[in-house]
């Protein structure tokens, strides 16, 4: 057995999945201020906010129980959820970042009362390549509870939405009170990491579709790295919600 208090390069080793989640000086104070947007985001919705949006760095949606992996060390989005989960009896989770939100999927695999949806590349192809598949549906209590919709390369708006539509079914049919989108904007077009082909005005059309909810919702920030197009984007998201 592995003494980790000998060697704390085997300890970072045995909690860190990969090479993009390395470990500074600054990384805790930065993933704790995080948390703290995504808790004040959260105490506003629960005193009867119909929307606020977390602008979260580091991301989050990549983090497992206890594991830091994808430039994601603390689940933002998960933590979110379980906080409004104390108010709300349903909470329901779209992952809208390009990439499967696997952490978010552990965390919550084995309950029935935060529903886990993602839309995502195919995981076949795209990071984080071991989770994200349309047979992982949640086990015990959470039977049911966890549905992945992977898209194919190249995949744009009119196929983008339809996923979105089938999601936000989902999200009706589970009753949910409340809505945490983790939301990322890698879907661009242009996004280096990225294998969509969505355009500015889609996520005008997106932010639309999530409002015809109507259920009170929290914008997490995830992932999003054509830095040009950021702000139109998210300026988009918003509008649509806000249905101006
Ligand atoms: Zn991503």
């Amino acid at each position: 057995m592995v003494n980790f208090n000998e060697n704390p390069v085997a300890l970072a080793g045995w909690y860190i999945a990969d090479c993009a989640a390395p470990i500074g000086q600054f990384t805790w104070e930065n993933s704790l201020g995080s948390v703290s947007a995504v808790i004040v985001a959260t105490s506003r919705i629960k005193a009867g906010e119909l929307v606020v949006y977390a602008l979260c760095r580091p991301s989050g949606h990549h983090a497992c129980r206890d594991m830091a992996m994808g430039m994601c060390f603390l689940n933002n989005s998960a933590i979110a959820a379980v906080e409004l989960r104390k108010q709300f009896d349903r909470v329901a989770i779209i992952d809208i970042d390009m990439h499967h939100g696997n952490g978010t999927q552990q965390i919550f695999y084995q309950r029935g009362d935060i529903l886990t949806i993602s839309i995502h590349g195919d995981s076949r192809d795209f990071y984080p390549f071991y989770s994200g598949f349309e047979n992982e549906y949640g086990s015990g209590d959470g039977e049911g509870y966890n549905l992945n919709i992977p898209l194919p390369k190249g995949s744009n708006e009119a196929f983008y939405l339809k996923a979105l539509e089938k999601s936000a079914s989902r999200v009706l049919s589970f009753k949910a009170e409340a809505l945490v989108v983790a939301t990322g904007f890698d879907t661009f077009k242009s996004d280096p990491l990225g294998c969509f082909a969505l355009e500015s005005n889609s996520y005008y059309k997106i932010g639309r579709m999530i409002r015809s909810l109507n259920l009170p919702t929290l914008f997490v920030q995830e992932g999003g790295y054509f830095v040009e197009a950021l702000r139109e984007n998210a300026r988009q998201l918003v509008k649509g919600f806000e249905n101006v």
